[in-house]
């Protein structure tokens, strides 16, 4: 132990060394004594747990100048709000498989609400602004970022583009400042990867709809006040959306138990039995099932953005864990393979920012395709998997322990790596793009397709 004579030394050696950030890290992070007793355990005092979150030490390109002044300070607050608020209690509620709603009324002082919708109470931020607070949530926990995607940018962003005026007015204020809970209803039990083919059915009746059928996964699904739902409508055999109001009759949301990912999020399999809703609640934006499209654009580049924050938040445990633990007389820091490993993770990174900054930008600039948000967001999973792993690796046994953060990363991001397109559909939607070629179909289904094309 250093006495604070030498410490207060060695900082103003690091800090004429080093920027102030690096001498920080050198020298190791004074907490209060609050915060250093919420960060250890008498059964293992050796290392701090995430209840105490580690500082930030993965910026290693200097990679937040490539920010706007309003960019950093929606990164700033969220990052502060994640960490002094999530941190603390979240592994207990993991373990538990339960939602920390006691966070979502705290979550409004951030004005992050609604992301990029402008009017209606939202905050109106850059696409940028919004990815930031997406990648700050998941750096501390994925679960809290997933909730946020999903009430933002799926049910809300819905809303917004494909509904109508007054439909986005007796919706979105109170989404926005989430009194009402948004969820996003497309998956079925049949129809997964091939979304499109959904089979949940819409019969048109005097003055709206019955709605039949069965849906999966839907995060926030079991407590959502708004659900978007896609069905088959019977006019035109098309896909339409509607919005369906907790507790309608006709309609029930079952939790599913037993995941190891993503354990707070609340998913569910949905029922429709012939639930009726007024024409009102019908989205006339939606046509098509192509129209998800103009949804799953934005949500795709928050959907790439989670995995750098993850990774993030796995490094910065695993850079103070190296150091707080010592084997052999010595911090594992200083071990030649504990090294590489770091390093490894370090520049996956900042290459995985740079993937997601580059598609951000291009979305903004109107011109991103749906080829490169697939690329960005498949490739981003491989690496932040292999970044979490690692990880997991460098903290021993501590790493498969959710209290030290890095196995909860590790498990949460199997399922960012499957949801909103699996890494092979969207690897494939961009080998379309690299060949021209599409492999998303069996050839026999492809061919036949061509076949009738050429005939018709
Ligand atoms: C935690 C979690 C949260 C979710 N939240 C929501 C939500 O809020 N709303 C919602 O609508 N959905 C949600 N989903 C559903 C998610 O989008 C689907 O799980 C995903 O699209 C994959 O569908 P599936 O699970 O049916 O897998 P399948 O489609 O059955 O795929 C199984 C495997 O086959 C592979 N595969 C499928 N087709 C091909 C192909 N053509 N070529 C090569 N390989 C292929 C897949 O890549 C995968 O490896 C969520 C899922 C999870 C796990």
């Amino acid at each position: 132990m250093q006495s604070n004579t030498a410490r207060d030394r060695l900082a103003v050696l690091a800090g004429q060394l080093y920027s102030f950030d690096e001498a920080e890290l050198l020298i190791g992070r004074q907490p209060t004594a609050a915060a250093a007793s919420r960060g250890r355990t008498s059964a293992f005092p050796q290392a701090t747990t995430a209840a105490e979150f580690p500082a930030a030490v993965h910026d290693a390109l200097a990679l937040d100048g490539l920010l706007t002044a309003e960019e950093k300070e929606v990164r700033r607050r969220v990052r502060a709000f994640a960490e002094s608020e999530i941190a603390p209690i979240i592994t207990e509620y993991w373990e538990r498989a339960d939602f920390p709603f006691e966070l979502v009324p705290k979550m409004r002082s951030l004005n992050i609400g609604g992301g990029t919708i402008k009017g209606n109470g939202c905050a109106g931020l850059s696409i940028t602004g919004a990815a930031m607070a997406t990648l700050e949530l998941a750096r501390v926990d994925a679960s809290c970022a997933t909730f946020y995607l999903v009430h933002t940018f799926l049910a809300m962003l819905t809303i917004e583009l494909m509904g109508s005026e007054e439909q986005k007015r007796a919706l979105l204020p109170g989404m926005a400042s989430k009194e009402l809970a948004g969820c996003w209803a497309l998956t079925e039990p049949s129809n997964g990867s091939d979304a499109s083919a959904l089979t949940c059915r819409a019969t048109k009746v005097s003055g709206g709809w019955l709605l039949d059928g069965q849906k999966r996964w839907i995060g926030n699904g079991t407590w959502a006040d708004v659900v978007v739902v896609f069905a088959r409508s019977s006019v035109d055999n098309q896909v339409n959306a509607f919005v369906v109001r907790k507790g309608a009759p006709g309609f029930t949301a079952t939790k599913i138990d037993n995941k190891i990912a993503l354990r707070c999020v609340q998913n569910a399999d949905m029922l429709f039995e012939r639930c009726f809703v007024p024409d009102s609640a019908r989205l006339p934006g939606v046509a098509s099932f192509s129209d998800t499209n103009k949804v799953l654009a934005i949500s795709r580049i928050m959907v790439s953005w989670l995995p750098v924050g993850m990774a993030m938040g796995a490094y910065d445990m695993a850079a103070r864990y190296l150091r707080e633990r010592h084997q052999f007389g010595a911090p594992l820091a200083s071990f030649q393979l504990m090294q590489e490993k770091l390093a490894r993770m370090l520049g996956n990174v900042q290459a995985m920012f740079l993937m997601a900054w580059r598609l951000t930008k291009l979305a903004e600039a109107g011109s991103m395709s749906h080829e490169q948000a697939s690329l960005v967001k498949a490739w981003n999973t491989l690496r932040g998997r292999e970044v979490v792993a690692l990880a997991r690796e460098v903290l021993g046994g501590n790493g498969v322990q959710a209290d030290f953060h890095v196995a909860k990363q590790f498990c949460d991001m199997e399922a960012i790596y499957t949801y909103e397109g699996t890494y092979e559909v969207n690897v494939l939607v961009a080998g379309r793009g690299a060949t021209g070629i599409s492999a998303i179909k069996p050839a026999s289904r492809a061919n036949q397709r061509a076949k009738q094309q050429v005939q018709a």
